[in-house]
């Protein structure tokens, strides 16, 4: 299987990554990508992009070196209600958001409230995939983390980074790909490069694809067109999403 497109790359804008998007671009390109999404950290964490970082991603060409960049983002699931750390009103301008927790922001809960706060995540109409669910830090019950993006029309994220900083991600990974292929649910991959020479590699993924024995059109990154459908897609969820928001704002008042 050949990937071409990386749904999870940073920049110097998440403060604890190295790279401008014009080195990510270049060595996205250098390393096969076609496409990469531009997921840079919310303002949860420590040092990441502030609000206004998200709000003048339109400035961002869509192609930069021949690579079609997603403007994006990484947002951080605050709470088990699904509260994320990105306004729904910037969110809902983007291109592909990612959700994830991180262990610096909030602490992990049990099974039900970490399965809970991720199935809310995917229930936000801004909401294209959870980020790396397979940390066993934050242990969910994969089966209806699945079904609820079954449900909601939403992509599974494999994440290369993971096996390397999430110790003992491997056989969650490998339950969540087995899942997806039973419930037909689509799986986005990610590097989660925090620079640019990592971005596009993603040896350990197309492992644990091979081995989930997932088939190749439920794998969103195997070709661009793909990638433009599903966001494309999602834009008119969003736009929806943003429609119905207004209306009900009106009947409140
Ligand atoms: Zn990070
Ligand atoms: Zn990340």
């Amino acid at each position: 299987m050949k990937l071409v497109a990386d749904t999870h790359t940073h920049t110097i804008s998440s403060g604890h990554a190295y790279s401008t998007i014009t080195e990510n671009a270049a060595h996205a390109k250098i390393n096969g990508m076609e496409a990469i999404a531009m997921t840079d950290h919310g303002p949860a964490l420590r040092g990441a992009s502030t609000e206004v970082h998200f709000m003048n991603l339109g400035v961002i060409p869509e192609y930069i070196d021949g690579v079609r960049i997603f403007r994006g983002a990484e947002t951080d699931i605050m709470d088990f209600s699904g509260t994320l750390d990105i306004p729904d009103k910037i969110l809902s301008r983007l291109e592909f958001v990612i959700a994830s927790y991180h262990d610096i922001v909030i602490t992990p809960g049990s099974i039900e409230e970490n399965t809970e706060g991720m199935i809310n995540a995917l229930k936000n109409p801004f909401v294209d995939a959870v980020a790396h669910p397979g940390n066993p830090v934050f242990q969910v019950d994969i089966d209806r983390v699945v079904k609820a993006a079954q449900e909601y029309g939403k992509l599974i994220e494999i994440n290369n980074g993971s096996f390397r900083v999430r110790k003992g991600s491997f056989e969650n990974c490998l339950e969540f790909v087995r899942k997806c292929r039973k419930y037909g649910v689509s799986v986005t991959c990610g590097t989660d490069a925090h620079i640019c020479y990592d971005i596009g590699k993603f040896s350990k993924v197309l492992e644990i694809l091979e081995e989930g024995q997932m088939p190749e059109e439920l794998v969103l990154c195997t070709s661009l067109e793909k990638v433009e459908d599903f966001v494309s897609r999602r834009k008119a969820a969003r736009k929806a999403a943003v429609s119905a928001l207004k209306a009900k704002q009106a009947q409140a008042l």
